[in-house]
């Protein structure tokens, strides 16, 4: 069955070319997959042009719209096995992650089904004129270009499909040509609901064979891109041109900040999930630890023998704790970050060397690694490796630590670990992130918004503003008792 969505049918891509989808596990063949070039990008814009131009959707009732996602979200949970499987055989996550991925997207479509019924229809303003009707309401922003990337493959397109759909938006997905299998699912599912034909489309396809068209296209209205701050640069630029609204969710460096007061056992336990979960593939990875130096010895010794004891594997190993990086490419990136840091005086505490296990060699693995005695000028503690590297900087002071962990032009997210409630807060308001946990490390809500400060992006997903980003809000002033005004009389 051909791959890409357009006006409701599923079509191949013009110039017949296809992509090979590999398990980053094992490298065996998962399935090839339809690649959209150009003037496939071009239909799929041209369909959400007309459904938005000319279609129901915009118009129908946000009630209506919000029945259609929880149809959506109940679809899904029967359809949770087989998509948790094709999200793991595309990333090389465990499977179990890929499920707990699922019931998030089951939450996300659930939150914005909810929020769209719950819509008031307008803000009455008060003029103070009896014969005025003022009122602001909120519209869809038009044709909305998604991108986005390949860690949570699934998620990332819930938390863009939903909201835009939410408002009543027409749109152009690209997914993460690495991992198209349950964006297509997604497609299926939405058609299913009775979402009208053009409003979803779907291109998987390269960034620059069909993201950068999408980017450019004067018929699209906005464009919502979640990747690496270098593509985020470009989508930007793009952009640019026919001005059209951008929200970008980029990358982090994010500081997981430990006092010498902190619950140790469960903050060891959390520096390990905050770096090393899903591979240190996640945006807001506690990539960063900054520990107090009286107890840095200590503590990073026990997030040592912790890293070392993660075992790797497949998807389906239950005995693996972690999975694979992405690509051939992504390990030789992360690589580099390690040597570079070692070249620079960082000390190599545990990995930081491919696994020998032969079980292992046709996968992209590489093992949990602790690089100690950091400091902030080294390139990988400032730019982000997005693998399974943890840095350890000291710090003496509590303006300190806020200041080292601030010392990033990201500002995604990050934790501090105190039992001293005045010290955690206080510093949790000092950090420039749009996401800090106290005692914590990780949790998410799709109630609570999720974005970055700094060049960690524009705008936020998640949340009433996620829903917002995908609108636009619009003055309606109805005089009720006309009259010429006489000012040129
Ligand atoms: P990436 O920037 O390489 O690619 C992201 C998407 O952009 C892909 O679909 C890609 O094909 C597309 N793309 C590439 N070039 C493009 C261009 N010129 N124009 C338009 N689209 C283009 O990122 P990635 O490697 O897929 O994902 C990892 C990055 O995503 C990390 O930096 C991570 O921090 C970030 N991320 C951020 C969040 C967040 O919520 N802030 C969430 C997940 C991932």
């Amino acid at each position: 069955m051909p791959e890409l969505f357009i006006g409701g049918d599923w079509t191949s891509a013009l110039d017949g070319r296809r992509r090979e989808i590999r398990c980053p596990a094992d490298g065996t063949l998962v399935a090839t997959v339809d690649e959209a070039g150009p003037e496939d990008v071009s239909a799929a814009i041209g369909a959400a042009r007309a459904a938005f131009d000319r279609g129901t959707w915009p118009h129908t009732p946000a009630a209506e719209r919000g029945a259609l996602l929880l149809r959506v979200a109940r679809l899904l949970e029967r359809d949770r096995a087989a998509l948790a499987r094709a999200e793991s055989l595309d990333t090389g996550k465990r499977l179990v992650e890929s499920e707990y991925d699922l019931d998030d997207v089951v939450a996300c479509f659930r939150y914005f089904g909810a929020l769209a019924a719950s819509d008031g229809g307008g803000r009455i303003i008060a003029t103070g004129k009896p014969a005025v009707d003022s009122r602001v309401v909120h519209e869809p922003v038009g044709v909305c270009a998604l991108i986005t990337p390949w860690n949570y493959p699934l998620l990332q397109v819930a938390w863009k499909v939903a909201p835009a759909l939410a408002a009543g938006n027409t749109f152009v997905l690209k997914p993460s040509e690495l991992t198209p299998h349950t964006a297509i699912g997604l497609m299926r599912l939405l058609a299913e609901a009775g979402l009208p034909d053009g409003v979803a489309n779907l291109v998987p396809g390269t960034g620059t064979g069909a993201g950068a068209p999408l980017c450019a296209d004067p018929r699209v209205d906005m464009v919502s891109f979640t990747g690496g701050l270098a593509t985020g640069r470009r989508v930007m630029a793009a952009a640019a041109a026919t001005v059209k609204k951008v929200a970008l969710e980029l990358g982090g460096k994010n500081p997981n900040i430990v006092f010498a007061d902190a619950a140790f056992d469960t903050a060891v336990d959390h520096a390990l999930t905050a770096a090393f979960l899903h591979s240190g593939q996640v945006c807001s990875a506690g990539a960063r630890l900054l520990v107090e130096d009286v107890l840095h010895d200590r503590f990073v010794d026990a997030v040592v023998a912790g890293a070392e004891r993660i075992r790797m594997g497949g998807p389906f190993d239950p005995q693996a704790r972690t999975g694979p990086l992405i690509s051939a490419a992504h390990r030789e990136k992360v690589e580099a970050y390690v040597a570079a840091g070692v070249a620079e005086g960082a000390v190599l505490r545990c990995g930081g060397r491919r696994p020998d296990d032969p079980a292992l060699r046709g996968g992209f693995h590489y093992p949990p690694t602790v690089l100690d005695e950091c400091t902030a000028a080294m390139s990988v503690v400032r730019e982000e490796s997005f693998g399974p590297v943890l840095t350890v900087e000291r710090f003496r002071t509590e303006d300190e630590a806020v200041a080292l962990a601030n010392d990033t032009v990201y500002g995604l997210a990050g934790a501090v670990w105190s039992q001293d409630t005045g010290r955690a807060r206080r510093v949790a308001s000092r950090l420039r992130a749009g996401t800090v946990w106290i005692n914590d490390y990780h949790p998410y809500v799709p109630q609570a918004e999720w974005g970055g400060m700094k060049r960690s992006g524009v705008g936020r997903e998640l949340g009433p503003a996620g829903l917002a980003e995908y609108q636009e809000t619009k003055h309606v002033w109805h005089n009720l008792a006309p009259r010429p005004q006489g000012w040129f009389a």
